[in-house]
């Protein structure tokens, strides 16, 4: 019954939790409150004294006194509600006592006890931790003086007394109670909804960062049993961006939705679930052992695989580690991350588990931190430019094959006269500034005074130059004469020349091969951005090129992968070595190792600093990259011969039945009836299509952008590789890499055999549709 009176949404738990948190609250109060009643009890036995003398004995009333001191010097150590509620009781009950003893032998008894009977409930109400706290005190109290009551014989005063009592009393102590009761209750469900808020994610409902790392680190500190292993599985939605991109934020919302529903239906109890991020999800859990946590982490893959998308299936890649002694829940988190990285990089939907060699993580603030031996005693030099001091600042340029520090790019800083850091755009901005030449000069002449002092002798000086002073006449025998005077050699000077719109590129690529007269060596910065296109490259013909940040990041449309390696191998094809710049995190440096960039700077190996940083933390990072591309070109490897396996068994199949003189339309159906087949087709001597072509399961996929070019029968096909490499690899089943179709435009896999009928060489094949986010890509040649 009066458990009804809380409010329908506590459960039993927070009820518990409630009445803990209430007691933690009320022990002051109630141990000041009941003390004082002491104290008034003993005024009324004075008041008693002092009316009647001492006519009744002081011990029974001193008894109940000590008593009740006693019970309130237990207040404060009551374990629970439960003996706080008795405390509370008995206290009551010895009151009362206390005050039938005190007005024995009174003149006019229930008169005397009127403050006592009313007051004592009334103050006592809000005292209460519960309301069955309440009810049993005040009966208790009542029940204690009813003796008393019904041995007094009632005068018609009595009665008006007793009203009183029962009329004021109880409803004003009833009344105190509850008020105070829902006040605290109510204030205690704000207090916990503004927790829980805090600590929600608002659309999953599950714990956000901060709440998931503070109940894991509750976990981890709690004892494990015998062979338990703490784990931590860290996910992420894979091509989630393209979701959005394509289907609306909505469809996004949606899908992450999903993913929570996997998760809180197939995590066991006592695992703790966590949107980190974005498209982020971590769990924390507790198994018998690591082959349990994998297990789990392989089911919550197949689970969200099972999730449809519009284009496909969602998947998500996974990471999980098991926890080291003493470890944090961040440092778990972080190696769960990095095999989460390495799961994304193999190809995606898959789980990786941390590696078991240590992987040393390497914070950015560690190489500012660690500063070089090298650095020698004599002062740094600095220049005056107007107001300002100009000091020379590097950045490490890495070759990532040779794993060292091969170049510094010299870069300008400014301070004012108080120390403060001048932007250097703000130096030498705005660019049709007609001291720019002179600023340029004056920087050169600042980098290669330092760098004489500063730099490991075997290491490129990359310096910048403006377009509009790289082309001054007689320039480079200015900057050669610098170089010369610092005791440098300009074949350890790479001019980088900026991106800027005005100056000719004739009289920059003249300009060039005068630099590369004196022996400088030149490199185009910022290629990709602004006004830097392939003409202007291809006329300069640098000896670098360093490509823009945003084009580490391009990737191709349909199929999402990135573009960079196919750019780098472009340069290299033009004779020019790649730099990329702005590299901060591990997956980009993985990219630029993958992509065969030659040589790469930004702030994950080094940020501008006035000394030259360390190497070896960095030379960790790239060597840990190598391995991540290594092991990942090893499982995509793998898994694309996979997905291709049951169409290279077809196609053997079809170009024997062929070979022995089959119905070429008899002999491809079979084929066209698998998954990824978009055509199947016959390719005589000369490429040119043979027979009927037969379209696949996965439809022609003719893009209705290219309609034009509809209809390969017309075509001639023998100068794609995947005619060519079945004709040198005769009597084999053989596939290309992913490339762009042109029926469909979108891409495609080729696989082909070729066979010898009638004496005749012909290829049979089948375009596979090649854009599906389930399917590997090799790493390219
Ligand atoms: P990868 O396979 O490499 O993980 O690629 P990705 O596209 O999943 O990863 P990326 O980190 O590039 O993109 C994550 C996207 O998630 C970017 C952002 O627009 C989207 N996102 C973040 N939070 C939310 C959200 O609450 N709702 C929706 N709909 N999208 C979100
Ligand atoms: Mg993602
Ligand atoms: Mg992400």
């Amino acid at each position: 019954m009066l458990t009804s009176l809380l409010p329908p949404t506590i459960t039993p738990a927070l009820r518990l939790c409630f009445h803990r948190r209430s007691m933690e609250q009320q022990r002051p109060l109630s141990t000041v409150t009941m003390a004082f009643t002491v104290v008034a009890f003993l005024i009324f036995v004075m008041a008693r004294s002092h009316v009647t003398g001492m006519d009744l004995p002081l011990w029974p009333r001193l008894l109940c006194a000590l008593a009740m001191l006693l019970l309130v010097a237990a207040i404060p150590k009551a374990p629970s509600t439960f003996i706080f509620g008795l405390i509370g009781v008995l206290y009551i009950v010895v009151l009362q006592i206390g005050v039938v003893i005190n007005v024995e032998g009174v003149e006019k008894p229930l008169f005397w006890m009127l403050p006592a009977g009313m007051v004592i409930p009334i103050c006592a109400a809000p005292l209460w931790l519960t309301p069955r706290h309440f009810i049993l005190g005040t009966i208790a109290f009542y029940l204690a003086g009813l003796p008393f009551v019904l041995s007094v014989p009632f005068t018609h005063d009595d009665y008006v007394l007793c009203a009183m009592w029962v009329a004021i009393g109880i409803p004003t102590a009833t009344t105190f109670h509850f008020g105070f009761y829902w006040f605290r209750l109510s204030h205690f469900m704000l207090e916990e909804k503004l927790l829980a808020l805090a600590g929600t994610d608002p659309l999953t409902k599950l714990l956000n960062r901060r709440a998931f790392l503070e109940q894991a680190e509750r976990v981890l500190g709690e004892t494990q049993a015998e062979g338990e292993v703490v784990s931590a599985i860290f996910l992420d939605i894979d091509r989630f961006k393209s979701l959005n991109d394509q289907y609306g934020h909505a469809r996004g919302d949606d899908a992450l939705m999903e993913v929570t529903q996997v998760l809180n239906d197939a995590v066991p109890p006592g695992g703790v679930i966590g949107r980190l991020g974005g498209e982020e999800f971590a769990v924390l859990i507790k198994t018998p052992g690591p082959q349990r946590a994998a297990e789990l982490a392989d089911t919550l893959r197949i689970l969200v695989a099972a999730i449809l998308r519009p284009d496909g299936f969602l998947t998500a890649s996974f990471g999980l580690a098991h926890r080291r002694s003493n470890e944090s829940a961040i440092e778990l988190l972080d190696r769960a991350d990095e095999a989460l990285l390495r799961a994304k990089h193999a190809g995606r939907n898959r789980v990786f588990v941390e590696q078991a060699r240590r992987v040393e993580r390497v914070r950015a603030t560690a190489i500012d931190e660690e500063s070089d031996t090298r650095v020698d005693e004599e002062p740094v030099v600095a220049t005056r430019w107007g107001a300002f001091d100009l000091f020379t600042h590097y950045q490490p340029v890495y070759s990532l094959s040779h794993q060292k520090q091969v170049g510094f790019e010299a870069l300008l800083r400014g301070f004012d006269r108080h120390g403060t850091p001048l932007q250097p755009d703000s130096l030498f901005a705005p660019q049709s500034n007609p001291g720019v030449t002179e600023l340029d000069s004056l920087t050169h002449h600042l980098h290669l005074a330092n760098a004489r002092k500063r730099l490991p002798l075997d290491t490129w000086l990359f310096l910048n130059v403006a377009p509009s002073t790289f082309i001054q006449a007689g320039y480079e025998q200015t900057l050669a004469a610098i170089v010369s005077e610092a005791g440098l050699d300009p074949g350890g000077v790479v001019l980088e020349i900026l991106e800027s719109e005005g100056v000719d590129v004739e009289e920059l690529a003249l300009a060039a091969w005068r630099y590369r007269g004196c022996g400088f060596l030149i490199a185009v910065d910022d290629f990709g951005a602004g006004h830097s296109n392939l003409d202007r490259l291809l006329r300069i013909q640098p000896d670098f090129v360093k490509l823009d940040g945003e084009l580490i990041r391009a990737k191709s449309r349909a199929s999402d992968q990135p573009l960079l390696p196919t750019i780098v191998s472009l340069l290299h094809r033009a004779d020019m070595l790649v730099v990329v710049e702005g590299i901060e995190t591990t997956e980009e440096l993985i990219l630029a190792v993958e992509s065969n960039v030659d040589f790469a700077q930004g702030f994950l190996l080094g940020r501008p600093s006035a000394t030259l940083p360390s190497a070896a933390a960095v030379m960790r990072r790239i060597d840990h990259a190598f391995d991540v591309i290594a092991e990942g070109r090893t499982v995509r490897t793998a898994r694309f011969e996979a997905q291709l396996a049951p169409y290279l068994a077809m196609l053997t199949s079809a170009a024997t039945a062929l070979s022995n003189g089959a119905n070429i339309e008899e002999a491809i159906a079979p084929m066209a009836k698998l998954e990824l087949c978009k055509r199947c087709f016959v390719l005589d001597e000369t490429g040119r299509i043979v027979g009927p072509e037969i379209i696949g399961r996965a439809g022609p996929g003719a893009d209705f952008r290219l309609g034009p070019l509809a209809g390969p029968q017309s075509g001639r096909w023998d100068h794609r590789p995947y005619y060519w490499k079945a004709v040198a690899s005769m009597g084999m089943a053989v596939f290309c890499q992913p490339y762009l179709s042109l029926t469909s435009g979108r891409a495609s896999v080729g696989v082909t055999m070729a066979f010898t009928r009638d004496d005749k060489v012909m290829v049979v094949g089948s375009e596979l549709d090649w854009t599906s986010p389930h399917l590997a890509w090799p790493t390219a040649e």
